[in-house]
């Protein structure tokens, strides 16, 4: 068995800068109780961790007591989660990925161009809320399919913008289809480039592999598309969020696996599988298949 893994392995830069922020701020000033609204990685380990280095995961902002400091995290936030914080004279940590500033700021001028917003992305996903939370209203769509003359009725101007994590191909198929309906269209590709990366990797290493991991969770949207990608290629391909579930693939003894991960997967993980591997008789691992 020969294991190739991805260049672009466990968390991307927005990821890993909220948690050594957290880390940071939970070290230097213990004297303060840091809320962070949902969890940061989908990953037990990594929140226990925090856990018990004093960090409070709550839901809503009604579990915040007056004198804690609240993280907000790298998917970004609504408009209205700001003034709500203000109301409540909550202090607050920004950790907005700046590639999600960008894509708010996008929407707001697109708005501002007296255009019709639409985002392109999973509704009700935290980053979208924060997407569509920028402007007064806006539409969503996730698949070419709900591109319908029916939704976008009374729309001549329209000026699009995507959710970070998307997958390319699925978001230009949506834009051709919103240009058939649509006289005025403009499209601010904001899928961010460690997105795109990964993506492109696990597309060009799945058609040399035999069998493909991706590890991550099934909550994370981006896991989801890069195991959506590569199954879509090979249908050998196993999406797996703990380190035993490596031992229900069945791999033969000459494969060539092709091991990626989603950004908000720990390193830990991913190091745990390919253990798991190397102990079936697995090479060690080469990086983005080196000769
Ligand atoms: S996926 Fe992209 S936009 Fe989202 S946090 Fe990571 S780097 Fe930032």
């Amino acid at each position: 068995m020969k294991i190739v893994l991805s260049e672009t392995l466990s968390y991307c830069f927005g990821v890993r800068k909220t948690l050594e922020l957290t880390q940071q701020l939970l070290a230097d000033r213990p004297d303060r109780t840091y809320y962070m609204l949902g969890e940061i990685v989908h990953n037990e380990h990594v929140i226990e961790a925090l856990r018990a280095k004093g960090l409070r995961i709550v839901q809503t902002l009604d579990a915040v007591p007056a004198g804690g400091v609240v993280i907000l995290q790298s998917h970004g936030s609504t408009r209205r989660r700001y003034d709500e914080l203000a109301a409540r004279g909550l202090e607050f940590v920004d950790a907005t990925c700046p590639m999600v500033r960008i894509i708010h700021d996008r929407i707001r001028a697109v708005e501002a161009q007296g255009r019709v917003p639409v985002v392109i992305g999973q509704v009700g996903h935290e980053e979208v809320r924060g997407i569509v939370g920028q402007v007064a209203r806006a539409l969503v769509v996730k698949s070419p399919d709900e591109v319908t003359p029916e939704l976008f009725a009374g729309v001549s101007r329209a000026g699009v913008v995507a959710q970070s994590t998307f997958i390319e191909e699925q978001a230009r198929q949506i834009v051709e289809r919103i240009r058939a309906l649509v006289p005025d269209v403009v499209f601010h590709d904001t899928i961010c480039q460690p997105t795109k990366t990964r993506q492109r990797e696990v597309e060009t290493h799945t058609r040399k592999a035999d069998c493909v991991i991706v590890i991550g969770s099934q909550h994370s949207a981006n896991t989801r598309h890069l195991f959506n990608i590569a199954r879509a290629i090979n249908p050998q391909t196993h999406l797996i969020d703990r380190p035993e579930s490596v031992e229900d693939i069945a791999i033969p003894p000459d494969a060539a696996v092709f091991v990626a991960s989603g950004a908000s997967t720990p390193m830990e993980l991913i190091v745990e599988v390919v253990r798991r591997l190397e102990s079936r008789g697995a090479s060690q691992p080469r990086k983005d298949g080196a000769a």
